[in-house]
């Protein structure tokens, strides 16, 4: 299926690989010129411009910690900069620091927080002025199964993901009548770097919790991103939208 995205501007953080990279050209191969959010990997990123631009897209590799504020600032500039505009936000980039919450150290919970769920205020708060402006915008907030669940482990992480699910409500709410919806993607596991590093026992005990008997690919997860970005979900806002072979059911 495909969506017409033609002159709209993105900006994808963490897009140089696994889910935000799928997201980045996803987004490029609807029309949509592409602001390629990276904070280490300088040469990922810069081959995912290059993949946009060979397809005849427009991208800009971007790097910033987005869990600074004076980075998220100069990031969207820059974005502005190039383009004037801004219409598509997606709050992809993530970390993970698992450890038994009696063990979890105060950095390991802090740095999840910071570049999980900090990082979607500061993008939010940079690019919504813009959005208002415009009367349009789209906002995705990547949280995940496990801020709907809980998992052992991942007090961190699955607070972050659940304070998501919060941010992207409360955003909703306060720029519905601009025109601007704001959603949340819940993925279950999906086949990225993030999950090849799991144990190969644990991935077992996780492919039998699936009823679809299969971890989701990163294209999963872009296609929907690419609907919530159209016309034609125009009306959905405030949802958290499980991708997640049935795992949650
Ligand atoms: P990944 O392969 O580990 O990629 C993470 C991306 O985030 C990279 O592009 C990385 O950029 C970027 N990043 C990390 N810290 C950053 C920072 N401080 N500033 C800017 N970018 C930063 O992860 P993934 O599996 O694609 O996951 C993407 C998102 O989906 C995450 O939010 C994750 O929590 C969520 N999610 C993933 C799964 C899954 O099964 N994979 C399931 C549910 C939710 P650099 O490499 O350049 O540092």
């Amino acid at each position: 299926m495909s969506f017409n995205l033609e002159g709209h501007v993105a900006l994808v953080s963490g897009a140089s690989r696994g889910i935000g990279r799928a997201i980045a050209l996803r987004l490029a191969s609807e029309g949509v010129r592409v602001g390629v959010n990276y904070n280490t990997g300088a040469s990922q990123a810069r081959e995912v411009v290059e993949q946009i631009a060979s397809g005849g897209g427009e991208a800009l590799a971007l790097q910033a910690d987005v869990s600074d504020k004076v980075q998220v600032e100069t990031l969207v500039k820059k974005i502005l900069d190039r383009w004037q505009r801004i219409d598509i936000l997606v709050n992809n980039a993530g970390i993970r620091r698992d450890r038994l919450l009696m063990r979890m150290t105060e950095d390991e919970w802090d740095s999840v927080i910071s570049v999980n769920l900090k990082s979607a205020y500061l993008c939010a708060r940079a690019v919504l002025p813009h959005m208002v402006r415009q009367r349009r915008g789209r906002i995705i907030n990547m949280s995940s199964v496990v801020g709907l669940s809980g998992n052992p482990g991942q007090a961190n992480y699955s607070a972050s993901k659940a304070g998501l699910i919060g941010l992207t409500k409360t955003i909703a709410r306060e720029v519905a009548t601009r025109n601007i919806t704001a959603n949340a993607l819940a993925p279950g596991y999906i086949i990225t770097a993030m999950v090849e590093e799991l144990s190969e026992e644990l991935k077992g005990q996780v492919l039998a919790r699936i009823p679809m008997g299969r971890l989701g690919t990163p294209e999963d997860i872009a296609g929907i991103a690419a609907f919530l970005c159209s016309d034609e979900a125009s009306y959905i806002t405030g949802q958290v939208i499980g991708i997640d072979g049935g795992l949650a059911i």
